[in-house]
């Protein structure tokens, strides 16, 4: 049975003071989720982690991830944050290959493998994007980008590693568009995700590995997506960055 997963992406937004008050909110809202086998997780953005930290004392089932991360341990990489200072602020998640990495930052398939061992090899949890273009599918390359996306991410991995990672479908053309892909698309396209893992590694890891759905998930369509059979929670923006909406989410079945 695989968890529930809702991870808060906040994206570059938030001083420090608004980031504590946001994971106070939410920590305290939260209810006791692990045991319905939930996960929340919220990742601010790196100024706000230390701020954010102290929220999570208490809230079971609550966790702090990053929404970056750097391939390399330490030395002269100016700006850049490695695994460990992320684990030093109490990160156990960390988001890989966002779509907006991909377009502004010129990450690739090949960044985003060194950045998924790298993050496997200190016991940080990568949720790693994939998704196409709205130009990719309309011209019907939607499965072979992602395909291509996940088999580069993935590159070179064991099964043992495969079954530890996180798997986020965020089409570009969602993401913070108000447009949400219908259901039967999300589901569709994670079904073929869960396959491709399958080819990667076996049946039992690609039924274990958490696919989650990104792109305008609100509390009005949460309920719809999640309960597809491959759509195992939420990668949101915009609605994590209020707390009412991000619990809604959490709770979207109460
Ligand atoms: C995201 O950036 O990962 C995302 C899904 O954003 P939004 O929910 O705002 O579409």
């Amino acid at each position: 049975m695989r968890k529930i997963i809702i991870a808060g992406n906040w994206k570059m937004n938030m001083s420090n003071d608004n980031a504590l008050k946001l994971s106070k909110a939410v920590a305290a809202g939260l209810g006791d989720i692990s045991s319905r086998g939930r996960i929340a997780v919220m990742c601010p953005p790196f100024t706000a982690l230390t701020s954010v930290a102290p929220s999570l004392s208490g809230a079971k089932g609550l966790y702090l991830g990053a929404q970056n991360i750097f391939y390399e341990d330490k030395g002269a990489y100016t700006g850049e944050i490695s695994a460990d200072m992320l684990i030093s602020c109490g990160c156990t998640f960390c988001i890989i290959g966002h779509s907006e990495r991909r377009k502004y930052f010129g990450e690739t398939d090949e960044t985003v493998n060194k950045k998924v061992k790298k993050s496997l090899e200190k016991s940080l949890t990568p949720i790693i994007c994939v998704g196409e273009t709205l130009e990719e599918r309309e011209s019907s390359r939607a499965f072979n980008v992602v395909k291509k996306q996940v088999m580069g991410a993935l590159n070179g991995m064991s099964k043992e590693d495969i079954a530890k990672v996180v798997i986020a479908y965020e089409p570009v053309w969602a993401i913070g568009t108000g447009k949400t892909a219908s259901p039967e698309q999300a589901q569709s396209m994670h079904a073929y995700i869960r396959e491709q893992l399958a080819g990667l590694s076996d049946a039992s890891v690609s039924q274990a590995v958490p696919i989650l759905y990104g792109g305008s998930m609100n509390p009005a369509n949460v309920k719809a997506l999640i309960e597809c059979p491959d759509i195992d929670g939420g990668l949101i923006g915009g609605a994590s960055l209020k707390a009412e909406d991000f619990l809604k989410l959490v709770h979207f079945d109460d």
